[in-house]
């Protein structure tokens, strides 16, 4: 018999774990042909979620958890998941039921027919502002553009995955982790399903303004270079422009002279061009912190418990 991991990264969800619990379990029922896993990783939570989480492997032992030593945020959360899985195939969920795990049997089905990475896309938002609906699609568009990696928009984590897309990803060690990107990166057999995101269920997001802003930078930063090239391609076009601008002003004093002149030209070039090199200088320190942070090769993760059982982290 197949079995089929579900991977619910939770943080601070004491709210939504028993209705999430009551909603999988018929799901599970409707595929009677596999053996479930229905695995949380505890990031770190601060409320009762993990005994809540201990208290349902006591009556369901098809339950299992992992617990961090502390939060690590929900990409690390993930990749810590799939590294304990023992599923032939790994669904992630959200804990919050904003994706409705129904659509985990179809999922199933596609898989059977030979996909490898059936994810969700989201027809609608519900509950989301309209800020965040605009701004999340300029910004899919703008990393479209860099990267030259199809980037999967309006999906999120919630897809089904393959052992071989687990493996490939298990691969990917980086310490700075933009998942999304990373499943459009490593390829196989993709399939979508659309559905309409419900809201949240109870408790409240995690993702603030600043933690987005983070993720989106991360997002440009790991999978294209181009704005580097941007900025020295832009040096090459101003410093271009300057070395005519020059040749004209020496040209102009050895003919005519120069009597004192020019400051608000001069003012505006120094401006500029200062404005320029500080982003340029920007850019390159982004990339520049995250080489630092991929070279320390820190572990991503430490493990507080697996199971009940203390981790020693050998
Ligand atoms: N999550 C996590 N660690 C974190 C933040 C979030 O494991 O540091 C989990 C959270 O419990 C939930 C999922 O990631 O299951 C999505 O989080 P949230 O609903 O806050 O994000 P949103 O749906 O608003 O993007
Ligand atoms: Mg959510």
């Amino acid at each position: 018999m197949k079995t089929i991991t579900i991977l619910i990264p939770t943080c601070n969800e004491e709210d939504v774990l028993h209705h999430l619990y009551g909603r999988l379990i018929p799901v599970i029922n409707q595929n009677p042909g596999y053996l479930f896993e229905l695995f949380f990783i505890n990031d770190g939570s601060t409320d009762q979620s993990i005994k809540i989480i201990k208290e349902l492997r006591e009556s369901d032992n098809r339950i299992s958890y992992l617990e961090l030593s502390r939060n690590f945020g929900k990409e690390t959360a993930m990749i810590a998941g799939l590294d304990y899985a023992r599923g032939d195939a790994v669904i992630i969920i959200d804990a919050d039921l904003q994706d409705p795990p129904e659509l985990i049997s179809e999922m199933i089905r596609y898989w059977e027919e030979g996909y490898d990475d059936i994810f969700a896309k989201r027809k609608s938002r519900e509950g989301e502002s309209w800020l965040k609906i605009c701004t999340s699609s300029a910004y899919y568009k703008l990393l479209k553009k860099l990267s030259r990696i199809p980037i999967q928009e309006d999906t999120g984590d919630f897809r089904l995955l393959d052992r071989r897309c687990v493996e490939a990803l298990k691969q990917m060690r980086e310490a700075q982790r933009y998942t999304k990107g990373m499943f459009s990166w490593i390829g196989y057999n993709k399939k979508e399903i659309p559905f309409d995101r419900d809201p949240r269920m109870a408790g409240k997001t995690k993702w603030n303004y600043r933690r987005l802003f983070d993720l989106a930078i991360e997002g440009i930063t790991s999978f294209t270079t181009t704005p580097l090239r941007i900025s020295s391609l832009f040096g090459l076009l101003v410093s271009g422009f300057a070395f005519i601008y020059m040749i004209w002003i020496i040209g102009k004093t050895l003919i005519f002279g120069e009597s004192v002149m020019g400051y608000p030209s001069l003012m505006t070039v120094i401006l500029f061009m200062g404005g320029i090199q500080l982003l340029s200088m920007g850019i390159i320190g982004e990339y520049l912190g995250r080489v630092f942070n991929e070279t320390k090769k820190r572990p991503l993760y430490f493990i507080d418990e697996y199971n009940g059982e203390k981790e020693r982290n050998r």
